[in-house]
């Protein structure tokens, strides 16, 4: 399948109701995060969802267990494809939103959207881990928390792609892997990304998904730059 998942990081359902119809077909699904969420609520999720594409709930969810339960629980009643919790939440954490999710689509007959973790924040380094104790080297953190995911029934977790070669070596090939931080090769250097892979790059470093934004939301033409990112893969 297309792996490109495009971030609708728009501040209404107007917007991204508009970048999906102008997108479908030509990319893999659409990732929601806490900015359209906040501002559109689950509807949105239903909406593209009832249209016939994947949505990556990106909320990031981190609580007690049965709270996370319940959240995921939510979060398959909006028809969500993909929805991820912080893996540093822990091992119960983890098993109790993979056991909701489990349950809750079998209840509904609906297939259970992927749950996925996230490590470590891509916008922190060593120092901002030591800062909240941790003090084990970044990669080895990362790689750790993704085999606690991998441990705990998780399908997979974001990942930036300098640590994709390793989660993948460490999880598997069955394990999803999704990477933001991707730039084509015209656009390596623009924004806030630094560290940066090209789609394809990304791909050859053992990614499964590929979260895209601006280089195709922030375009005059966001369905060509999308089919010229799917074709160079
Ligand atoms: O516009 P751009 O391609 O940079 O968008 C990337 C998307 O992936 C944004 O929604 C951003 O919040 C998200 N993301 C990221 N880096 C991470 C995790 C998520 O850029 N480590």
């Amino acid at each position: 399948m297309n792996p490109i998942l495009v971030a609708l990081d728009v501040e209404s359902a107007d917007k991204a109701l508009a970048l999906a119809d102008a997108l479908r077909g030509s990319v893999g699904g659409f990732k929601i995060g806490k900015q359209l969420f906040t501002a559109a609520g689950p509807a949105i999720v239903h909406q593209l969802a009832s249209r016939g594409d994947r949505v990556f709930l990106d909320l990031k969810f981190h609580d007690i267990p049965n709270t996370v339960a319940g959240a995921v629980q939510s979060a398959v009643g909006t028809g969500a494809w993909m929805v991820n919790v912080h893996a540093s939440g822990g091992s119960a954490m983890m098993k109790a939103a993979a056991e909701s999710a489990r349950k809750t689509a079998a209840a509904q007959g609906r297939t259970r959207p992927l749950v996925i973790g996230v490590t470590v924040l891509t916008s922190m380094d060593e120092a901002a881990l030591a800062e909240v104790g941790v003090s084990r080297p970044l990669l080895e953190q990362v790689v750790h928390l993704a085999k606690l995911a991998r441990a705990s029934g998780l399908d997979g977790v974001v990942a930036s792609p300098q640590e994709t070669p390793a989660i993948r070596q460490a999880c598997g090939p069955d394990f999803q892997i999704v990477t933001p931080g991707i730039r084509p090769a015209d656009q390596q250097g623009k924004d806030d990304q630094a560290r940066t892979l090209t789609p394809a790059e990304a791909i050859a470093a053992g990614a499964s998904y590929l979260v895209i934004g601006r280089p195709i939301t922030g375009v005059p033409n966001p369905r060509e730059a999308a089919e010229t990112i799917a074709a160079s893969l």
